[in-house]
């Protein structure tokens, strides 16, 4: 059966009933209606039948603080959800869920969210009600507002699933072409490479089935792609017979923490350092590159192994070595992100590593074709900083009368260089949907409250679908504490019938045209379910949508041309901006749980600090862990502390991202510093992308830690939660070797 339909399509098939409801079950995944969904929190005088004082009921729902759209069971007592867990049914994360998962909870109950509709009074805000929010939506874009399509423009974060369409459906009928999307954290360059080069954007990474992983730069444990995923994934690559992972990069990130061999790289060498394993591959174990580029075959062979140690800093026995394991290890995996993409270069330095997977022969076997989904429309739009860049110029142009902003924050995680903040200004009528007052949403003219994930219907799309295809199901876990706020669906849906839209006419809220949606699908989707309202409980309780496995479809590898080269000379180092599997961009600097949380490598909380490899401190005459450096670019300067370790290439120094808000509430104001605050606008010459790790920066010692004292608790110190560094000895943690742990496994004599 041909499943593709259009959106038009998917929405004809669709007939009106009423919404269900049903009763839920104790101890089990269930649902809640949009009826009670509509209700205050009140305190539970007469309760639901199966809401049992001090018994939890566990809801089924999926989670919305990265895009990975992981599955999740909410407990949930007394009306309020008090706790969440992965959910095991999900084939994505597989009852995981990550620290950002867990604290959804402080998301939600954030005593800074913002409880009611605002307009903008002078350099401020007043609040205002729901039927005068959208009067002054329909001044704007209502069908007599007499907008000129193209005017109107969308800014978000990544959108998929029915809210995705619903976006769309909007778009189309303003008549505008104009939706930017844009994540700061992002793989855009090396979606643009395997577009390039394997026919699909998304091809899913089967990290469980590689013996041997190489990444260079892309941290997929901590921010890169799905972490949660990805980690399910790694604990079978972990799994005996234990595969090994090979970390190249400039700064040590949580992937390359667990890496068996960890090689620092000189930043924007990254290409260079694929093409010198590609040499030792060719010359060394036989492997065959004719069938590459010319001008890719010649820089393979110009690149000798003694070439790329200079160039890298990698010593010749590391890139040899990493070489022989790929050959040896077959599947391998070769990886590529952060510095490697954010460069001038960038695109060319990921191509260079995917280049190696061709050599290796990994396509079709450690990198699969997601083909087969059969819902093309609810298919992520996944963000990139192009998207950012593009809407940049568009308001240098004075292209857009009305802006629409949700879930993204670029007056904080634009490059300085920009100017991002001013060239907002060049817009007219600028409505955020948020449900806090970040920097962007402080400028708007009108500011629409939303629910939290937790009180919201959605459905979610992966990015790369797992071979047990599904869709994702968000449904409140309980009513919305705050009685002035709305569903992003629900706004959609007003706003579409608003505008005359004959398609949404019908639709009394989200939850219904989402109920529609489902129980319109095909018999052969519902699982031999008795009848729609047994299909639509199962699908909650489940909390997906499950398609089957699709059929094997195969990659179509091509080699591409590309030109690597290496970084220009210069002594100052490059600033690294580096994500935080924690506050990720900034969007959770406002979770006290995730600010309390030590970083991966420093074990810094609550602050922001200054990465540098111990002789870059020595060459700065002496700084320690905890002295407070000036760090200064083109773009301006900030002050921070040190933190001296030699898990960085000396050639860079690394600030985490995510502190130095000037707003988004009392846990998040006024502590560290922002390191995009001083980034250079510099773009990847191929793609067009936001080239994050191509800042230079001078650094100067400002003053010593107080008292000698350089870590600690103390106001004015670097706050660890660590203490030493190393076990002095004492074998605190005791490691093997792969090899030992293969003899002791009864793999190897
Ligand atoms: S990776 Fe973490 S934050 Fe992202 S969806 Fe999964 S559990 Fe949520």
């Amino acid at each position: 059966m041909n499943l593709k339909m259009k959106r038009r399509d998917f929405l004809k098939v669709m007939g009106w009933t009423g919404a269900g409801v049903a009763v839920a079950a104790c101890d089990r995944p269930s649902y809640i209606t949009h009826r009670e969904g509509r209700n205050h929190v009140v305190s539970y005088v007469m309760p639901e039948e199966y809401a049992i004082p001090g018994t939890g009921v566990w809801y089924a729902s999926t989670c919305g603080q990265c895009p990975a759209t992981c599955g999740v069971h909410a407990r949930v007592r007394e009306g309020r959800v008090l706790k969440l867990e992965g959910n095991p049914d999900s084939p994505l994360n597989k009852g995981k869920l990550c620290a950002m998962g867990q604290a959804a909870l402080q998301t939600h109950y954030n005593p800074d969210r913002i409880t009611r509709p605002r307009k903008r009074q002078g350099a401020g805000f007043v609040d205002i009600g729901w039927d005068e929010a959208m009067r002054l939506l329909e001044e704007r874009v209502g069908p007599n507002s007499g907008i000129d399509g193209s005017r109107f423009a969308w800014l978000t974060d990544s959108v998929n699933g029915h809210q995705a369409v619903l976006v769309d459906a909007l778009m189309e009928n303003i008549g505008s072409s104009s939706h930017y999307v844009y994540e700061a954290v992002n793989d855009a360059v090396w979606r643009a490479v395997c577009r390039d080069m394997l026919g699909e954007e998304n091809p899913r990474l089967a990290i469980d089935k590689a013996r041997a992983i190489l990444t260079i730069g892309a941290d997929f444990l901590g921010t890169r792609g799905a972490p949660v995923p990805n980690s399910t994934l790694y604990a079978e690559f972990r799994s005996a017979p234990r595969g090994v992972l090979l970390a190249a990069e400039s700064k040590m990130s949580v992937t390359g923490a667990n890496a068996d061999l960890w090689v620092p790289v000189r930043p924007g060498a990254e290409g260079v350092f694929a093409l010198g394993v590609a040499n030792v591959l060719a010359t060394s174990h036989g492997r065959d590159i004719s069938s590459l580029p010319n001008d890719v075959q010649r820089q393979i062979r110009a690149n000798d192994v003694k070439h790329v140690s200079d160039v890298t800093g990698a010593s010749e026995e590391h890139i040899r070595r990493i070489a022989a394991l790929l050959h040896e290890r077959a599947p391998s995996l070769v990886l590529a992100g952060a510095s490697a993409e954010g460069q001038e270069h960038g695109y060319d330095n990921v191509a260079a590593a995917m280049t190696l997977n061709l050599i290796l022969g990994n396509v079709g076997r450690t990198i699969e074709s997601t083909a087969g989904f059969p819902f093309e429309m609810l298919r992520p739009r996944s963000g990139s900083g192009r998207g950012l860049a593009d809407l940049a110029q568009a308001l240098r142009e004075k292209r857009h009368d009305v802006l629409f902003i949700k879930g993204a924050n670029p007056v904080f995680t634009a490059p300085a260089g920009m100017g991002f903040r001013e060239l907002l200004a060049n817009v007219p009528f600028k409505v955020a949907f948020s449900m806090f007052e970040d920097e962007t949403t402080q400028l708007a003219d009108l500011v629409l409250p939303l629910y939290s994930h937790l009180e919201d219907w959605g459905t979610h799309v992966p990015v790369a679908q797992p071979e047990r295809m599904f869709i994702a199901v968000q449904q409140p876990v309980m009513a919305p504490l705050y009685p002035e706020t709305r569903g992003f669906g629900d706004l959609m849906i007003d706003m579409l019938r608003m505008r005359g839209d004959a398609d949404y006419a019908g639709y009394e809220d989200y939850y219904a045209y989402l109920h529609h949606a489902f129980v319109a699908l095909p018999a052969s989707l519902k699982g031999g379910a008795p009848n729609d309202t047994a299909f639509w409980n199962g699908v909650l309780q489940k909390g997906q949508l499950e398609l089957g496995t699709a059929a094997p479809a195969r990659l179509a590898a091509s080699a591409v041309s590309f030109e690597v080269s290496a970084p220009a000379a210069d002594d100052r180092p490059v600033l690294l901006p580096t994500a935080s599997p924690t506050l990720w961009d900034g969007r959770h600097a406002n979770v006290p749980w995730l600010q309390e949380l030590p970083d991966a490598i420093s074990k810094a909380v609550w602050d922001s600090w200054a990465e540098m490899h111990p002789s870059t401190a020595r060459r700065l005459g002496g700084v320690e862990t905890g002295d407070v450096l000036r760090i200064s670019s083109d773009q301006g300067s900030l002050e921070v502390r040190a933190y001296v370790y030699k898990g960085m290439h000396p050639g860079a120094i690394a600030i985490p991202v995510g502190q130095g808000h000037e707003s988004y509430g009392r846990y998040a104001q006024g502590r560290g510093v922002n390191p995009y605050a001083i980034l250079a606008d510099v773009r990847d010459r191929k793609t067009g992308e936001l080239a994050h790790s191509a800042t230079r920066v001078d650094v100067s010692l400002v003053r010593k830690a107080s008292n000698g004292h350089h870590l600690g608790t103390g106001m004015d110190r670097l706050v660890v939660m660590g203490g030493s560094e190393t076990q002095v000895g004492r074998k605190l943690v005791v490691t093997v070797t792969a090899d030992r742990f293969e003899r002791t496994e009864g793999r190897r004599a």
